[in-house]
């Protein structure tokens, strides 16, 4: 079985391609504009939904 290990910045709307497999729940950071996704679930062609993590700092 093969996993996606893809998914769409919906910051920057880059592609990303991930060196490992996240579950639902996992933090992935952006290489592009680095901002913080939270994988949520996936997308019916396999790749990653991802949220947008809000942070103040
Ligand atoms: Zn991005």
């Amino acid at each position: 079985m093969k996993m996606s290990k893809k998914l769409n910045c919906p910051e920057c709307k880059n592609n990303i391609e991930l060196e490992k497999e996240y579950s639902e729940g996992d933090v992935v950071e952006c290489p592009f504009c680095g901002i913080e996704l939270e994988v949520v679930g996936k997308n019916e062609d396999g790749s990653l939904r991802v949220e947008i993590i809000e942070e103040e700092k």
